[in-house]
């Protein structure tokens, strides 16, 4: 099948990869400049985005972020309608949508100005985190808030556009699920992974290492389910959990949904048989998805920095990948998965190279 996706950064670069290896053909459209790309290299082709959405089969995305224009240029060919997804680009919507189908999240209050802020936080218990409705990711549109802090800074930044401010939840650690809905209906997920965030931002996941407890993965597959299935979702998608509490006990809290494929899905390039590329465009083009495996495998993130060092280049346990763009501090550029013989090891490798591999921003 001919499959284009809208967007031409690192993900769509990776799900046209996985297209290809699977018999499929890919387009990419860049989504700033309207021009249409193909994979693996930057030079544009000489057709326009209406004459690629006509040879396509079949029209996806890399980002959630989807133009009206591209909506109404694609919406015949896409297999989820955007207007279901679009609750999840807007952070007082994404929570409701949560609400809604019973999936736990933080406690959390929605405010339109600075005065409605002002008003949350007077009366706010505990430590808090305000975000921006929309725009934020990498931790960016985010602002961290204590009990006898002044407020009013506060609303000079955070209270100049709608958000959502809700409990600093003191977690146990964060996890994620990444799975699939087929076009037939059908769902898959991978084992829960856990992930380490440094500035809000992505540090690496260790996927197969930590003891999870199964319950967890039952909740978490359970919600995938609920989720999807509600919003007639086809493809890879990811949900951020914070893991609240210990062992029997623990519990999860929806932090974020992606309806897309996902940095914290990265090591499944080299640590499962099917990567949540594949997965992707499996259930996009009704192939079968297979049962999957989790190989113990380490991801980290490369952010910020110029290149990847060559002992990352020549270990037989690394995988590297690199963007190919220019860095700047607390953009993604790269990642490394290590595949591991067990999670003791893991220790090792971020002590010795996560701060080699990234340059975050000052605070
Ligand atoms: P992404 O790049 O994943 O889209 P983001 O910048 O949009 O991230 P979040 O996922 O909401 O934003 O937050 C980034 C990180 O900040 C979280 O993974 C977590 O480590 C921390 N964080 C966010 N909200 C909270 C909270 N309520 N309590 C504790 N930590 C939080
Ligand atoms: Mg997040």
């Amino acid at each position: 099948m001919k499959v284009l996706i809208l967007g031409n950064g690192q993900l769509g670069q990776m799900l046209g990869q996985a297209a290809i290896q699977l018999g499929q053909e890919c387009l990419l459209i860049n989504t700033r400049t309207d021009q249409v790309m193909p994979v693996a290299a930057h030079h544009p082709l000489n057709i326009s985005i209406a004459d690629a959405v006509e040879w396509a089969d079949i029209v996806t995305w890399e980002h959630e972020q989807i133009s009206d224009a591209h909506v109404q240029l694609a919406a015949h060919k896409l297999l989820t309608d955007p207007a279901q997804i679009r609750p999840l680009t807007h952070r007082q919507e994404e929570k409701s949508l949560c609400d809604q189908l019973g999936l736990a999240t933080a406690p959390w209050q929605p405010f339109a100005n600075a005065s409605e802020l002002k008003d949350i936080l007077s009366n706010w218990e505990g430590k808090a985190v305000i975000k921006a409705a929309e725009g934020g990711y990498d931790g960016k549109g985010q602002w961290r808030w204590a009990p006898g802090e002044a407020i009013e800074p506060l609303l000079a930044t955070a209270g100049q556009q709608p958000g959502i401010v809700e409990s600093m939840i003191p977690f146990s650690r964060e996890v994620s699920v990444v799975g699939a809905r087929h076009r037939d209906g059908h769902h898959l997920c991978y084992s829960l992974v856990e992930n380490v965030h440094t500035q809000g931002i992505l540090s690496h996941t260790l996927a197969g290492l930590t003891d999870i407890p199964a319950h967890l993965q039952v909740t978490a597959e359970a919600w995938f389910a609920r989720l999807t299935e509600h919003l007639g979702y086809v493809g890879t998608l990811a949900i951020e959990f914070f893991v609240v509490g210990e062992g029997d006990q623990s519990q999860l809290l929806v932090n974020e949904i992606a309806p897309r494929v996902h940095n914290s899905g990265h090591w499944s390039q080299s640590g499962s048989n099917c990567s949540q590329f594949g997965l992707h465009i499996r259930a996009l083009t009704g192939m079968p998805m297979p049962a999957l495996t989790m190989q113990p495998t380490l991801m980290l993130n490369v952010i910020g920095v110029d290149g990847i060092p060559a002992p990352l280049w020549e270990h037989a346990a690394t995988y590297p990948f690199w963007y190919g763009k220019d860095a700047r501090p607390g953009r993604k550029v790269g990642h490394v998965n290590v595949a591991l013989e067990h999670g003791n090891e893991a220790a090792d490798w971020i002590n010795d190279w996560s701060n080699r591999l990234q340059m975050l921003q000052d605070d």
